[in-house]
């Protein structure tokens, strides 16, 4: 064949995955299609409230728009490599992606709610040291597709319906991965779960956790209105410096003006700051005092009780890690002493134990571009069982299991 005729060959396009469309792109793909709004708000319905895949059982389409969508669009969820139940009703998924990467979702029932962990990255850049995932380093952001696929698996399995049979209620972008470095990714995705035609969420059913990349915080108030979820951790710059090295670039005072300014957008909302407690580092009473003042000082700018809510997370440990869990005596105090000074404060109950759902235990499988992966690897090698990992500079991520419970 010559290179003439090879440029000749027009290859089909490759077929548009429907799961990486939000409303507005489902519209104007259809619009391409020379087919009007209500038929893409139709095809939505099918693939979100009935779960279906395949275009040749939507029957109400009419068999010319079925074959036009066969011959251009696929519906395609990621893969499902390992499909866990756990005892207490956790359901964990691993679903594979490309080139033998793999990450993690998890379904965590509770009390009349349910809530799913979203991942939102194949592993994470932030390096932030008590985290597992970090350990994986990073390989690339999800795709729309991606990450509402993993919503679309849990929906199926569930039998899910939006408004009618509401087993999945709350989403939270907790996952592996800094879901705001996958900006453009991860808001289309949160369009679609908060759609009434997708997975129809209350914008504040969906939560997105941020190690604190302020000026996406700032982007996210302009494009979303979602439940925002700050990983604090410490209550100094030089002690969250060194648990999240994104502080050095974004130090505390600057993360909590953006918090403020997300905050202010709309009357009566609220921001979760997150504190995963370890032994020794942050589970002191001066630290309890330190984050009771910042809280406070956050409330009084907002002239707000409870603009401010703390979620501790008791530290979950995870192979080669040199962090612990303080005794459960020392988590009481410190949320004792948080809610001595007004401060609305609430414990993560673990779940999932059982099959390593829980925050920081979410494993995947990163193909690592940065050597993180085998640096970590290395010095675990290295130490032999008991020595500690953590203050060798060890990065980490993180990927949860476990939703808020209130103490
Ligand atoms: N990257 C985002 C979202 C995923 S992390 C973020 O950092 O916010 C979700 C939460 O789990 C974060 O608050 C994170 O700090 C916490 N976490 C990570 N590793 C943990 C561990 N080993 N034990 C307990 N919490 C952990
Ligand atoms: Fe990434 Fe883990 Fe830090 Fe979140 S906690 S930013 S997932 S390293």
């Amino acid at each position: 064949m010559t290179a003439h005729s090879a440029i000749a060959i027009d290859p089909t396009p490759a077929p548009v995955n429907l799961l990486g469309l939000d409303r507005a792109g489902m519209v104007a793909l259809f619009a391409s299609l020379g087919e009007p709004r209500y038929r893409a708000e139709q095809v939505m319905k099918w693939i979100y409230h009935r779960h279906e895949t395949d275009f040749a059982a939507m029957t109400d389409l009419g068999k010319a728009l079925r074959a036009k969508l066969e011959a251009a669009c696929v519906v395609t969820p990621p893969k499902i490599l390992f499909d866990k139940p756990s005892a207490d009703g956790t359901h964990k998924w691993l679903l594979g992606m490309d080139g033998g990467n793999a990450i993690e979702t998890v379904f965590i029932p509770d009390k009349g709610r349910g809530t799913l962990c979203v991942s939102s990255q194949v592993g994470c850049a932030m390096a932030c040291t008590f985290c597992s995932t970090g350990t994986q380093g990073f390989n690339r952001n999800l795709t729309v597709a991606e990450i509402v696929g993993q919503v679309w698996i849990a929906a199926k399995h569930l039998g899910n319906i939006p408004h009618r049979q509401r087993k999945l209620t709350n989403v939270v972008m907790m996952g592996m991965g800094e879901p705001l470095m996958n900006f453009d990714n991860v808001v289309p995705a949160m369009s679609v779960m908060r759609d009434d035609l997708g997975f129809g969420l209350a914008n504040k059913r969906v939560t997105l956790s941020t190690s604190g990349l302020v000026p996406m915080i700032d982007k996210l108030g302009e494009v979303a209105d979602v439940s925002l979820a700050i990983s604090l951790h410490a209550p100094t710059d030089a002690l969250r410096s060194s648990l999240v090295p994104l502080n050095k670039k974004y130090p505390i005072e600057q993360l909590l003006a953006s918090c403020l300014r997300y905050a202010q957008r709309k009357p009566r909302t609220s921001i979760t700051f997150e504190y995963t407690l370890m032994k020794g580092i942050n589970d002191q009473p001066e630290h309890a005092r330190g984050l009771a003042k910042l809280m406070r000082g956050f409330n009084a700018k907002l002239q707000r009780e409870n603009a401010a809510k703390v979620n501790l997370i008791p530290f979950n440990p995870f192979p080669g890690t040199g962090y612990t869990r303080p005794p459960e005596e020392d988590i009481r105090q410190f949320q004792t002493l948080l809610m001595h000074s007004q401060v609305l404060t609430t414990v993560r109950r673990t779940r999932g134990d059982d099959i390593d759902a829980a925050c920081g235990q979410l494993k995947g499988r990163v193909l690592d571009r940065g050597g993180r992966q085998a640096r970590f690897n290395r010095t675990l090698a290295a130490h032999t069982a008991g020595n500690t990992l953590a203050g060798a500079g060890q990065p980490s991520e993180h990927q949860p299991g476990d939703v808020d419970a209130a103490a």
